[in-house]
């Protein structure tokens, strides 16, 4: 394992509840669940902390859910919500450390044990100082989720600012300036702010859906799209664009590529 610290609750403002299947929807927009995280906390709440209460409510909630699951071999669990009242930390609401010391975990859609051992492959992946400054830069649950279990994205994004720099971008200089900090936070907010990707595609970043309804990884085409790789396209993959044709795919990589730039201008400076 490369990660020394916990990537689920690394505190600072940050949490995630991807494995959840947080964003296993279509719309997975921070409005579209924030309303589901609400409504679940709002329910789970009012729940006496006894399983059979809880079976029946995580049964009603799935029952409710606004929106199919987008890879439905990827389950969503209903315990996921917010842990606070400001509603800026996400995480189980069966978790023992939650509840006052029930274990409620098994009511969802894994088995407790399976909840209390799994980690995804960023804890692997991602160093110290790479998943550090995600932490730093995506202070918020909602962000820090979809950059945190994106290692190609977090590697992508280093990669081309050092291109643009023409030699190292260490991860723990870039947390040192709040300016050099701030474009960094905007760079990997692309992943909730990039204009112009195609809402009705059945992609979840690098991701689309195979005939058994798993994620697969996919690619761009480019004999279709007429032109060749750039450096910025598993960034723009990553992102979720699914080019149709290469004015698009030009367009996205100048996205990219500008706030590559922001990060570099003010790290030479
Ligand atoms: S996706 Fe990874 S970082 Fe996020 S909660 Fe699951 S194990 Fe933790
Ligand atoms: S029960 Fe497991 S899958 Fe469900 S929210 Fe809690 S940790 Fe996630």
């Amino acid at each position: 394992m490369t990660v020394s610290f916990h990537l689920c609750q690394p505190g600072g403002g940050a949490s995630c509840g991807a494995c959840c299947g947080l964003y296993n929807f279509r719309d997975h927009t921070r409005v579209a669940l924030t309303e589901q995280l609400a409504m679940q906390t709002e329910r789970l709440h009012r729940v006496p902390w006894e399983a059979s209460a809880w079976q029946e409510a995580a049964r009603e909630l799935i029952a409710a859910r606004r929106a199919a699951p987008m890879f439905p071999a990827v389950r969503v669990c209903p315990l996921l919500g917010f842990l606070d009242k400001d509603r800026k930390q996400v995480g189980c609401l069966g978790h023992p450390l939650v509840t006052g010391g029930t274990d409620l975990r098994d009511c969802g859609v894994y088995r407790a044990s399976v909840c209390e051992t799994f980690t995804c492959p960023s804890f692997g992946w991602l160093t110290d100082a790479q998943a550090r400054l995600v932490q730093v830069a995506c202070a918020d649950w909602y962000l820090y989720g979809l950059v945190i279990t994106d290692v190609e994205f977090v590697r992508g994004c280093l990669r081309l600012i050092e291109w643009e720099l023409g030699g190292p971008a260490k991860p723990e200089v870039l947390v040192e300036r709040p300016e050099v900090l701030a474009a960094v936070r905007k760079l990997f907010a692309l992943k909730e702010t990039a204009p112009r990707r195609d809402a009705k595609a059945t992609v979840f970043g690098r991701f689309s859906r195979d005939t058994e309804g798993e994620p697969v990884p996919r690619t761009v085409d480019y004999v279709k799209l007429g032109t060749r790789a750039a450096p910025e396209d598993d960034v723009v993959l990553c992102l979720g664009y699914t080019p149709q044709d290469s004015t698009e795919l030009m367009a996205a990589r100048e996205l990219v590529r500008s706030h590559v730039k922001g990060v570099a201008r003010l790290l030479a400076g």
